[in-house]
C-alpha cells in the first residue's frame, strides 16, 4: 500500500528517524578503550527515565519478558513466596514466569479491567506475620486492559504493614512515557523494554535495582547464567559488558536517551496525558465502553476499547490492518475478540492520533459498529485545541 503505515499497537512503537539513523552505522570494537563512554553514558542517562539517583540500571539484549526473569532470579530463591495481582494478560504472564521458575505465588485475582486496590496488598501482608512473602510483583501499566496502577500506594501498603517484602514493578509500557519515580515510590526492581516509550526497535531489556535489591544478588539462590547481574556489575563498572552487546541497539538507545533528555520526562508525561485524553474523548463520543473500569486509572499509553455485544473486535482489527493500513492492538488472552486497543505512546503527536482515530472509525464501520463518522475525531480535535499548552 502506498503511503505510511499507521502503527498504533502499544509497542512496538514508531522509531524516530534520528534513532534509525543512529542505529544504521558500522559495528565497532566493544572492547576498545573508547567504548566505556557509550556504556557509562547510557547507564547514567537511563537513571532520570527510571526516576532514580540511588538505583542501578542494567541493559540486556533481551525484551521485557527476559527482564521479569532477571528481576526474579537475581533477588529471590526457588520456593520463595511472592504476592502478585492478576488483572490482565501481562500481570498473568509475570505470575506465570514466577511460577515456572519455581516461586510460590499468592495471587490476588481481579476482574480484567480493574486496578489493584492497595488495601488488598496490605491485607495479605498483614496476614503474613512470619514475613514469608519475599516480594510483591506489580504491573504498573497493564497494557492488555489500559489500566495504570498506583505504585506509590502499593509501596505505602507494604510499609504500613511493616513488611520487608521487595517491590518488583513491571514498567514495560510506562517507563519512558509516564511519570515513574523509582526512588520516591520505593521500587526495588523496575523492568522495561526498548520498544515502547524508548521509541526503539524491540531487542533491549532494561532493569533498575535499588541498593536493597542489589544487596540481594549475591545471596539470591536461583541458578543464573545469561541474566546473572554479578558479571554485569563487574563489567559495567569498567564500561563494558560480559559478552558482545547489541551494538546497534546501544547506539539507538544513546540517541533515544538524548531525545528523551531534550524533551524532559515531565513534558513527555504531560504529552502522553494530553494525547491519551484525546483518545478517551473519542471513545466516549463513539459511545463505546472502556475496558478500564475506573476513569481515574485509565492509561495514558494505551486504551482498550470493548466492542458492543455480538460484534467481534478481531474484525475491527483485521479491517483496520488490511483495508486502512492501521495496526491496532488485539484483545489478549480472555479479552480476545472482545476488545481492541489503541496504543498512544512513544514518538507521537496530535496529527498522528487524529489520523488513527479517523481510520478506526472506518474500520469500526467495516466491522458493523456504526459509530457516527467524525464523532471521535471531532471530540479529540476539540480537546487538543483547548488543551494546547
Ligand atoms: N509487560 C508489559 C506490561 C507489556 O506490555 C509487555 C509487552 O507488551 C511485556 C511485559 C512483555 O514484554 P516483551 O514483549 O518485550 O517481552
Amino acid at each position: 500500500m502506498p503511503g505510511r503505515h499507521h502503527l498504533f499497537v502499544p509497542g512496538p512503537t514508531n522509531v524516530p528517524d534520528r534513532v534509525l539513523r543512529a542505529m544504521h552505522r558500522a559495528q565497532e570494537d566493544h572492547r576498545s578503550s573508547a567504548f566505556p563512554d557509550l556504556t557509562h553514558g547510557v547507564l547514567r542517562d537511563l537513571k532520570p527515565v527510571f526516576g532514580t539517583t540511588a538505583g542501578r540500571p542494567f541493559v540486556f539484549a533481551s525484551t521485557g519478558t527476559g527482564m521479569w526473569e532477571a528481576a526474579l532470579t537475581n533477588t529471590l530463591a526457588p520456593g520463595d513466596r511472592v504476592l502478585a495481582a492478576r488483572f490482565g494478560q501481562f500481570s498473568h504472564l509475570f505470575i506465570d514466569t514466577a511460577e515456572r521458575l519455581g516461586l510460590k505465588v499468592d495471587v490476588i485475582d481481579l476482574e480484567w479491567g480493574e486496578a489493584l486496590d492497595p488495601s488488598r496488598v496490605a491485607d495479605a501482608l498483614v496476614a503474613d506475620t512470619a514475613h514469608a512473602i519475599q516480594a510483591v510483583l506489580l504491573v504498573h501499566n497493564e497494557t492488555a486492559t489500559g489500566v495504570t496502577n498506583d505504585v506509590a500506594a502499593v509501596r505505602e501498603a507494604i510499609d504500613d504493614a511493616h513488611h520487608p517484602a521487595l517491590l518488583l514493578v513491571d514498567g514495560v509500557s510506562s517507563i519512558g512515557s509516564l511519570e515513574f519515580r523509582f526512588d520516591e515510590w520505593g521500587v526495588d526492581v523496575a523492568v522495561c523494554g526498548s520498544q515502547k516509550g524508548f521509541m526503539m526497535p524491540a531487542g533491549l531489556g532494561m532493569l533498575c535495582l535499588s541498593p536493597k535489591a542489589l544487596a540481594r544478588i549475591e545471596a539470591a539462590r536461583f541458578p543464573r547464567a545469561y541474566f546473572d547481574l554479578r558479571p554485569q556489575v563487574l563489567h559495567n563498572d569498567q564500561g563494558y559488558f560480559p559478552y558482545t552487546p547489541a551494538l546497534a541497539h546501544l547506539f539507538g538507545l544513546r540517541e533515544a536517551l538524548d531525545m528523551i533528555a531534550e524533551q524532559g520526562m515531565p513534558a513527555i508525561a504531560s504529552r502522553h496525558a494530553r494525547l491519551g485524553e484525546g483518545v478517551r474523548r473519542a471513545v466516549a463520543a463513539w459511545g463505546l465502553r472502556f475496558c478500564a473500569r475506573d476513569p481515574e486509572r485509565r492509561s495514558n499509553t494505551v486504551t482498550a476499547i470493548v466492542v458492543p455485544e455480538g460484534k467481534d473486535a478481531r474484525h475491527v482489527i483485521d479491517a483496520a490492518y488490511r483495508r486502512w493500513d492501521l495496526a491496532l492492538g488485539s484483545g489478549l488472552g480472555r479479552l480476545n475478540g472482545k476488545v481492541f486497543r489503541i496504543g498512544h505512546l512513544g514518538d507521537l503527536n496530535e496529527g498522528m492520533i487524529l489520523g488513527a482515530l479517523a481510520l478506526t472509525e472506518l474500520a469500526l464501520h467495516d466491522a458493523g459498529v456504526a459509530v457516527p463518522y467524525g464523532a471521535g475525531v471531532a471530540a479529540a480535535q476539540r480537546w487538543y485545541r483547548e488543551s494546547m499548552p
